[in-house]
């Protein structure tokens, strides 16, 4: 507790260099701890069998050793490291044999005993890469066609203070004739065999490497720092970037410049995977991001809607999450547990500006705009679980919430940190362009709180105490209070007062927005959510309730499986006939039910038609909303 606590004084004041790569290519030390360079080969040939091999020396010192296996993830917020899927560990001295043994409580720390007279150890290591969908980078990354591995996956290294301390010579050998991209810098390259400049630890664990098959590389500034779009997919059909898709890539480079006025990267890699058979997510990097998407997303409409904007997003975080970093984030190594009570500011507000850069570079159509924060906010204010747990709960307690069961989600309220705090943000965006008669806006915020001097990836870690400061240094008001209304009550509704001050109002109505058209067909669910208040699959077994609401007073729980509406069996489309007739019957709607093997009758005595989210001009009042996702670059 007490080094813990000192560790993260330190953090609060000074600024943390994580790559400290020189102008030389050579590698130095921040601070005045000594030290050590580890060699890592990995070997990827067999990627598409989904087994990695690598071979680390250590440099060592006689006596007790204990070696760590990365725990918690940087992006992911929690202690995520697979430590499950490291295998065939062995360990040489000078070609002996040299036993190990796990701790008993650290279940990612290993004890040695070198001998007398020993300089190095030698590791053995495999990876066994898992097949499920879930789970950040723990979660299926390989393909027959690609690839996109992480360097914490096969790394074991001694107890360091800093990570930035600890060097790396690392090269990996691909499958012959895939071609690749990371944001580590290239020392050279051999065959098939990379070998990369020598990293930190810091550095290395925040580069994967995404490599394949069929591969293109689109350059999107060649301004100094370069940015690269890199596309790994798993046919040659699905990788065909339209023109116009590049040019508002580019577009989104140019945005952001203008947003932030300075860079953090000495180069900038989108690495985005096109595939159905890896996990979909996106992960920060500084001077790249690993966004996984359905492997059509660049060739089918549907598709790209839904993937687009994870681009937007993760890019934002090189700004904010990796250059600017919450204190409790900011950890100085991998096995320093990570604290998340300010996601509300890290994904938060990166959820904020990933969906108006989305925009503003024309990823998204202002339209797209509105309706996903219809969606985003509607979900919001029907979810039963804020009267139980406020927002700074769903921060503090993300490492458990990424894990949590889809069932009983709204009950249970889940990772609300990155939609509320889209709302909580816009809220702040729309107040100061209403304090400051339009003067000023959030944009401001983040010129000064994430701009500042352009070079390498640093990090400047802060505290809740620095955004109320800088918000009051571009428009003074309570915002302290402000803030903590929003975090830490517990309210039945969402914030929308930044929908409201934006000019705009969430109704509903029975016509379903695109939001959710998409949704419904991608993830073959049924939204009922504002109607009903059910949620199921297009087989009929119920996701989720809504306590509350008419599914969840008739006794309807998730698990369930409808298999019959109104006497006939289940489809959509049966239920959503039945719904909509409701609305001139005063019979209840008939569901019948398969509980665990168990039929049971459940009527609902519902009458309201089908309700679908939207937000709509309120014209009494100016159209900020507009303003706030307005591009502040010139039409291309
Ligand atoms: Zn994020």
């Amino acid at each position: 507790m007490g080094r813990r606590l000192a560790l993260l004084l330190s953090l609060l004041s000074v600024l943390v260099p994580v790559s400290v790569l020189a102008a030389d290519g050579l590698a130095q030390a921040s601070g005045a701890h000594a030290t050590q360079t580890i060699t890592l080969t990995v070997d990827a040939t067999e990627a598409p069998r989904k087994l990695f091999h690598a071979r680390e020396v250590i440099p060592v010192s006689p006596g007790p050793l204990t070696l760590y296996y990365p725990q918690w993830i940087p992006g992911e917020h929690g202690p995520t490291g697979p430590i499950n899927n490291l295998s065939g560990l062995t360990f040489t001295v000078n070609g002996k044999p040299l036993p190990w043994r796990r701790d008993p409580v650290d279940m990612y720390a290993f004890h040695l005993d070198v001998p007398q007279g020993a300089t190095a150890v030698e590791a053995s290591l495999e990876f066994l890469a898992p097949t499920f969908a879930g789970g950040f980078t723990s979660g299926s990354s390989t393909t027959s066609h690609l690839a996109v591995f992480s360097w914490n996956w096969l790394l074991l290294s001694p107890q360091v203070t800093q990570a930035d301390d600890l060097l790396v010579n690392a090269s990996v050998r691909l499958p012959t004739g895939w071609k690749f991209s990371t944001g580590l810098p290239i020392d050279r390259e051999s065959g098939d065999e990379v070998t990369f400049r020598t990293a930190n630890l810091t550095t290395l664990i925040d580069s994967p490497v995404l490599a394949g098959e069929h591969f293109r590389a689109i350059p999107l500034s060649t301004a100094n720092p370069a940015v690269e779009m890199d596309i790994a997919a798993d046919s040659p059909a699905a990788l065909q970037p339209s023109q116009q898709f590049t040019d508002v890539m580019r577009k989104l480079v140019e945005e952001a410049r203008a947003l932030f006025g300075a860079e953090h990267y000495e180069h900038y890699n989108f690495l985005f995977t096109l595939s159905g058979r890896v996990a979909h997510f996106g992960l920060e990097h500084h001077q790249s991001n690993d966004s996984r998407v359905a492997e059509r997303a660049l060739i089918d409409e549907t598709q790209g809607r839904l993937a687009r904007g994870v681009l937007s997003h993760e890019y934002v975080h090189s700004w904010n999450g990796k250059y600017r970093r919450a204190a409790g984030l900011a950890t100085p190594n991998p096995q320093t547990p990570m604290q998340g009570e300010l996601l509300w500011v890290y994904e938060g507000l990166t959820q904020y500006y990933g969906n108006v850069l989305a925009v503003r570079s024309g990823l998204w159509t202002p339209e797209q705009y509105a309706d996903t924060l219809a969606q985003a906010a509607a979900s919001l204010n029907h979810t039963p679980g804020r009267l139980w747990r406020p927002l700074i709960d769903t921060a503090v307690a993300a490492q458990l919430l990424y894990q949590a069961p889809s069932e009983w989600s709204t009950e249970r309220r889940g990772t609300d940190f990155y939609n509320e705090g889209w709302l909580l943000w816009l809220d702040t965006d729309t107040l100061i362009r209403q304090l400051t008669s339009g003067q000023r806006s959030l944009d401001d915020f983040c010129r000064r709180f994430h701009g500042g001097q352009s070079g390498p990836p640093s990090v400047k870690p802060y505290t809740v105490e620095d955004v109320v400061a800088t918000l009051n240094e571009i428009a003074p008001y309570g915002w302290r209070t402000f803030l903590n209304q929003r975090l830490y009550t517990t309210d039945a509704h969402a914030p929308l007062g930044g929908i409201d001050r934006g000019g705009w109002r969430l109704v509903y109505d029975t016509v379903q927005g695109q939001r959710i058209k998409d949704l419904e067909s991608a993830r073959k669910q049924v939204e009922m959510g504002y109607s009903l208040g059910l949620r199921l699959n297009d087989a009929g077994l119920i996701s989720d309730v809504i306590p509350g609401m008419p599914a969840a007073n008739a006794k309807l729980g998730p698990g369930m499986t409808v298999v019959a509406v109104d006497g006939k069996k289940f489809s959509p489309d049966a239920l959503r006939d039945a719904v909509s007739a409701a609305k001139t019957s005063n019979k209840p709607i008939q569901l019948l039910v398969n509980n665990e093997d168990t039929l049971i009758n459940y009527p609902i005595d519902y009458h309201g038609g089908e309700q679908y989210p939207h937000l709509v001009r309120d014209n009494a009042k100016t159209d900020v909303l507009s303003q706030t996702i307005a591009p502040l670059t010139p039409r291309r």
